[in-house]
């Protein structure tokens, strides 16, 4: 404020009034700037001295003014290109904090940043989803950027000095909410301004995955039991390389890992209109879910599965425990990944859900499909490589990763398939009604007609599929539809999960298991499942894991939502889930 009035008092001694006019509507459009991209600054005032929070409250105050002061040195700036620069750097950081508090309806945190920094080779399939937060991304950093660089600037000589020498000012409130950030284990970013703290957040996070690189894996400790059959002969008669000479083994064990696929949005009404096929298929399968998921987002979930993650085993331990197709290759399993999301990583063929080249060294066959095939073609393509590999007389561990109903739905089906309508991209308004049209649409084509496909097609023999999706998903326009890490929906963890195999034997076992565990049914009961298929002792998998598929099991029902690396804090965040609640939509029951 005294810089202006400096500024006013030198330079406008000639201009008189317009120039007082100008600073004015400056400091007004800042001032609105801050006020219509920051929210909640009240409330946690409030919270603050209800709980008698003394300390924070000091600080908060105390970083929000040093960020004010800073906002005014960036604006006041009479060097163009420092001006410049800073009103890029601050628009665009509040551009994209707005703009994600808009998407997601909560503040962007440092674990929200680090699902980004980990699904970034998503981003053009979540811009186009997303497309109306884009908006406000343009609008506040263009309206930000024209705020911060607009004259009138400081004129008088001795405010120019002064600000020239302040010039990196704008710097220390980022670097002062990083240090908070850090020191509080990645919180304490809350309700600090939207035009610094969303780079604070940004640069902790990509700073601390550069640093703390992915240790190395440990080897399969355990010994191979040997094949996994309904009467497995004991181990010492049985060579590795026997296998295919054993008639009732599992020769191919498939894990089919669907996409933002909900366990509700599958109806087994016989005739429904939803999913038709598989409400047939049903006498086929066996039932678990719904089930819970392990995370709430893509890239955690798929590393539960391939990183062999147990429930109360998740933090560090997560980076250095041996994957599954270690656990595969030690089996004499040929080890089979098949990737229909790959199209979408910028750089084609690039590793995703955490994938380094270490751990694709275990995998003999990688399948990424690329942007040759169109969307609604991907689930086909790997269908058809699935179906390929289930014709081998090799005993092998197929991981494939459909493309399901990854955003944008209506990108996911082909016009023919616009069943269920209006959708998405016909609807004038986004809202819960279109969005779970769009999703109907792209169930009943990559999922439903899918499963009608793989039991025509197939050569199912001494074969054991298990289905699941990454996780749930949730239709409320203001929230996100998944990877939410504070106070997560259950629907984002809320997934189907259900077994085929030809074998008798396995399946009574497993539809025993499944009528026990009603409500209970689990991603971390996957793992421990393939192990048993696979040959390992259930003595060596109960030490880690939690009970497989052939057990019962009446654990609590949770997901967990962010890190389960133990980046920032061994603490991993649970949400127990009711399994046995109906978390259909009104918009979708009418339907
Ligand atoms: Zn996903």
């Amino acid at each position: 404020m005294g810089l202006m009035s400096d500024g006013q008092g030198a330079g406008g001694a000639n201009r008189g009034m317009p120039h007082g006019f100008g600073y004015g509507l400056r400091l007004l459009a800042l001032v609105a700037f801050v006020a219509l991209t920051n929210e909640g600054f009240g409330q946690r005032i409030t919270l603050l001295l209800d709980q008698g929070r003394w300390v924070t409250l000091v600080g908060f105050i105390g970083i929000w003014g040093l960020s004010l002061v800073a906002l005014l040195v960036a604006a006041l700036q009479g060097k163009t290109w420092l001006r410049v620069f800073w009103a890029g750097v601050i628009a665009l950081t509040t551009a994209a904090g707005f703009s994600y508090h808009h998407a997601s309806g909560s503040e962007f945190g440092i674990f929200d940043a680090l699902s980004l920094w980990n699904a970034r080779h998503e981003a053009t399939r979540a811009a186009a989803f997303y497309r109306e937060d884009l908006y406000w991304f343009g609008l506040v950093g263009i309206c930000g950027f024209i705020a911060l660089v607009s004259p009138p600037v400081v004129t008088a000589e001795r405010a120019r000095r002064w600000l020239t020498r302040l010039a990196w000012l704008p710097a220390l409130p980022i670097a002062a909410i990083a240090a908070i950030i850090v020191v509080k284990e990645g919180g304490g970013s809350e309700v600090l301004p939207t035009q610094f703290a969303p780079l604070s957040v940004g640069t902790v996070v990509v700073t601390r995955v550069m640093l703390d690189p992915i240790p190395k894996r440990s080897a399969v400790t355990w010994n191979w039991r040997g094949p996994f059959a309904p009467a497995a002969p004991p181990a010492e008669t049985l060579a590795p390389g026997s296998l295919v000479a054993h008639v009732d083994q599992v020769r191919h064990i498939v894990i089919l890992i669907d996409e933002s696929i909900r366990a509700d949005y599958i109806d087994w009404t016989p005739g429904n209109p939803f999913t038709p096929e598989l409400a047939r298929l049903k006498s086929r399968i066996v039932n678990f879910g719904p089930a819970s998921s392990g995370g709430n987002c893509s890239h955690y979930s798929n590393a539960i599965f391939r990183f062999g993650a147990a429930r109360e085993g998740l933090g560090r331990k997560v980076l250095t425990s041996p994957t599954i197709w270690q656990y595969s290759k030690k089996a004499n399993f040929r080890t089979v990944f098949i990737d229909a999301q790959a199209a979408f990583n910028r750089n084609p063929g690039k590793m995703q859900n955490f994938m380094t080249a270490e751990e694709a060294r275990d995998i003999d066959t990688f399948d990424a499909l690329d942007e040759k095939t169109p969307p609604p073609a991907l689930d086909d393509v790997l269908l058809d490589m699935v179906i390929e590999e289930l014709k081998s007389d090799k005993p092998a561990l197929i991981y494939a990763n459909k493309n399901g109903a990854h955003f944008p739905y209506d990108g996911g089906y082909p016009e023919s398939a616009r069943v269920f309508r209006p959708t998405m991209s016909e609807g004038v308004k986004d809202q819960a009604l279109t969005r779970i049209n769009s999703y109907r649409n792209v169930v009943k084509w990559s999922v439903d007609r899918f499963f009608k496909r793989l039991f025509d097609e197939a050569d199912l023999k001494d074969t054991v599929i298990i289905y699941t999706s990454d996780h749930g998903q949730v239709f409320n326009p203001d929230r996100l539809t998944h990877c939410t890490v504070e106070d997560p929906d259950p629907r984002e963890g809320l997934v189907p999960l259900f077994v085929y195999t030809d074998n008798d034997e396995f399946r009574n076992r497993l539809a025993g298991a499944a009528a026990a565990s009603r409500g209970h049914a689990s991603h971390f009961s996957i793992v421990p499942t393939v192990l048993e298929l696979l040959g390992y002792d259930a003595h060596d998998i109960r030490t880690i894991y939690d009970e497989s598929l052939f057990e019962k099991n009446t654990r609590t029902a949770e997901f967990t939502s962010g890190d389960i690396f133990g980046l920032f804090s061994p603490k991993v965040r649970r949400h127990p889930i009711d399994l046995t609640r109906d978390y259909l939509e009104p918009a979708a029951v009418d339907m």
